[in-house]
């Protein structure tokens, strides 16, 4: 096991409706030693590529795009939530459905935030569906900049969005890919990672 996979395997805990609940170190309080350690590894993963920005969305990405952004020297840009449909002059807006809420978000970033040219690297706590990361790329396309790769602490395997995301052919590193997980018996087991990782 990773350091992040032993860090779900001791503290994460299964929640109904297939909802992994990691509070005590990623979602409410933040293990800022463990977050920095994420941010490394996905510089050594991410190594070579050029990276002009790192791109979340708010709010639990934020802490691990700040540290990435740091380690990198370049900015970090957080999509905001529930825009207005008639205000799009001056954003770049796109639609994800909330997993965990059941809704329908509106993501945006400003314009000057987002630029023609630039290489955003992407990042984010959980991929589930596929539908944040989703919203993330189209973010980035609007304004004519380049997705580097996506960074994913905690992917979940048995549903779509990792493998959607790896058929469009987009550089996606997950650190943690949970395979299944079971809430009457508390149990997670997680995919093998590459022999590269
Ligand atoms: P997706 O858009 O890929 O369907 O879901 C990713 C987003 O939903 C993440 O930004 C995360 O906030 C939330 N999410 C999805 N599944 C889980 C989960 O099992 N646990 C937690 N804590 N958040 C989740």
């Amino acid at each position: 096991m990773n350091f992040l996979e032993a860090k779900i395997a001791a503290e994460g805990y299964v929640g109904q409706g297939n909802i992994l609940k990691v509070d005590h170190f990623l979602n409410h309080q933040i293990d800022v030693k463990l977050i920095f350690q994420i941010a490394e590894e996905f510089k050594r993963r991410f190594d070579g590529r050029r990276v002009d920005k790192v791109l979340t969305i708010e709010a639990s990405g934020i802490a691990i795009a700040t540290l990435l952004g740091h380690l990198y020297g370049v900015p970090v840009v957080f999509a905001k939530k529930g825009a207005t449909a008639n205000c799009t002059d001056d954003k770049y807006m796109a639609e994800a459905y909330s997993f965990t809420h059941k809704r329908m978000n509106r993501v945006f970033v400003s314009k000057p935030y987002l630029n023609a040219g630039e290489h955003v690297l992407i990042v984010d706590d959980f991929l589930a569906d596929g539908q944040a990361a989703s919203a993330l790329i189209s973010l980035v396309e609007q304004a004519g900049g380049t997705v580097s790769g996506i960074g994913i602490a905690i992917e979940k395997g048995q549903q779509q969005g990792g493998q959607l995301l790896r058929q469009r052919g987009y550089h996606l590193e997950s650190l943690a890919i949970v395979r299944s997980m079971d809430h009457a018996t508390q149990t997670i087991t997680f995919a093998p990672q590459s022999a590269s990782h």
